[in-house]
């Protein structure tokens, strides 16, 4: 029997047999940083972060620092959806949120002394959990008081993540006027079973009626986040979820694909293992839906992201202009990302660090005014190579020796001699192709970009450590 295949436009990604993608569907991380956060160690904390957080205020003063990027964490949730694997607190009780936001004053008290006054941000992220459990004066005052500690510049991209069922059209524009500009819907899935499943129902109708407002609050970009792979959902029923939000034409769609990792997230227990779908009919839904966005006029960014062509990502894209980060791809170039909240992860020169995952051991550091970083990691020079490596694959698809030999002083093709000879079979199966000065993602092998990207992984070189991240497909 001859393999199924996926056809889709050629731009990318284009055709793969079925035998091919379920060969090269390993494991693997998404790359939002590397090394990858299970890399941390206990060793990098919080002093070491101060002490990065006082170079850039060095570099600052001399004129060199580059605009600060911002993420605050805000980890409750009214409802569990069973699919969840973020760090989160599932309570009906808002009172709790003003011990949080007093934690979160301090926190950023801390920063803003370690870096002084003045420190541009051009991008601020509110993300969860969900950050409208808060009430509306709660993400003012947040707000707010990141306005007294930074400047956020004009332009800034102020973005917030936002579960459908917490907000009503009034309250977007309350965000709007708070300074938002940037909205993330979760949407996930429109089917009444599929949303029954995973303990998350929100009807089309009110996601639609908040699209629809968000676009007249002049919201500049719009994004809806989808996941295949749920329990219930056929190839089917996941076409027709496709076809609903393209109909509303939010200017991104990220579509995600769902790992089931049972023994690490709770929640995901209470998922029935038998209503998932295999991994012949996820592959069909991923198929048909990258088929389908292309087909209605969405521009393939890269892993699981598509925008509309005028959209400051697909423009990014094509001018190769496109950064990844924790919030997966960006258009900004590789900023200091001051992380504030529990777990969350933030990066300062060539360091990455990671505040305390409960909220105990945070309030805790907190109240004894210390910045509440519970591990991190030094780059070595190494890491700083394989990182632009890693992320020039992930976000073009391309990496030219060149620019990596003039950035780094290496050879690319001494330095990673042994990746080169790895990638062969990638090769042989025409999902890269190695010019004379560059390494090329094919159409094809956009599928698999992180299994390209595995290869100059010098930590995840084993099956054994790969196992506990998500399957590519
Ligand atoms: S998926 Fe989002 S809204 Fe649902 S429980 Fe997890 S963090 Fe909360």
């Amino acid at each position: 029997m001859s393999d199924a295949t996926i056809t889709v436009r050629a731009e990318a990604p284009g055709v793969l047999p079925e035998s091919l993608l379920r060969r090269f569907d390993t494991p693997g991380p998404r790359y939002t940083s590397y090394p990858t956060a299970d890399r941390f160690v206990e060793a990098f904390g919080a002093n070491d972060v101060l002490r990065a957080l006082a170079q850039r205020a060095e570099s600052g003063a001399a004129g060199g620092a580059a605009p600060l990027s911002v993420y605050a964490h805000i980890p409750f949730c009214e409802s569990v959806c069973y699919y969840c694997a973020c760090n989160k607190v599932i309570t009906k009780h808002h009172e709790r949120s003003a011990q949080y936001l007093d934690a979160l004053d301090t926190e950023v008290a801390l920063v803003r002394g370690a870096l002084g006054p003045g420190q541009r941000v051009s991008q601020l992220h509110f993300g969860g959990g969900s950050p409208t459990f808060l009430y509306d004066a709660e993400i003012e005052r947040v707000v707010g008081s990141l306005r007294r500690a930074f400047r956020i510049a004009g332009d800034a991209e102020m973005s917030i993540e936002v579960d459908p069922r917490t907000v009503t059209p009034a309250r977007l524009g309350t965000l709007r006027t708070i300074g938002f500009n940037r909205i993330s819907f979760g949407v996930q899935d429109f089917d009444a079973q599929v949303q029954q499943a995973v303990h998350r129902v929100q009807p089309f109708e009110s996601v639609r009626e908040l699209i629809r407002s968000a676009r007249q609050l002049s919201y500049e970009s719009i994004n809806a986040d989808l996941i295949y792979g749920l329990p219930r959902q056929t190839p089917e029923s996941f076409a027709r979820t496709v076809a609903q939000i393209s109909e509303l034409r939010p200017d991104r769609i990220a579509m995600y694909a769902y790992a089931h990792l049972p023994e690490r997230f709770k929640p995901q227990r209470r998922i029935v293992d038998a209503q998932l779908p295999g991994p012949g009919d996820r592959l069909r839904m991923l198929g048909g839906a990258i088929a389908y966005f292309l087909g209605c006029g969405y521009s393939y960014i890269g892993m699981d992201h598509f925008a509309l062509a005028n959209d400051a990502l697909a423009i990014a894209k094509r001018q190769g202009r496109l950064h990844r980060n924790f919030q997966g791809y960006s258009t900004q170039p590789d900023c200091d990302l001051v992380a504030l909240g529990v777990s969350a992860i933030g990066r300062i020169g060539a360091s990455y660090h990671q505040n305390a995952k409960t909220l105990p051991e945070y309030y805790d550091a907190l109240r004894q005014c210390r910045l509440p970083v519970v591990r991190g990691i030094a780059l070595t020079r190494d890491d700083l190579v394989r990182r632009a490596v890693i992320m020039a694959l992930m976000c073009q698809g391309r990496v030219e020796f060149e620019s990596i030999a003039l950035a780094h002083l290496i050879e690319m093709r001494e330095y990673f001699a042994g990746e080169l000879q790895q990638l062969a079979p990638l090769v042989e199966a025409g999902l890269v192709e190695i010019e004379a000065d560059a390494i090329q993602v094919t159409a094809a092998g956009w599928y698999v970009v992180r299994a390209v990207a595995l290869v100059f992984d010098r930590y995840l070189q084993t099956d054994k450590l790969r196992q506990r991240f998500s399957r590519i497909i």
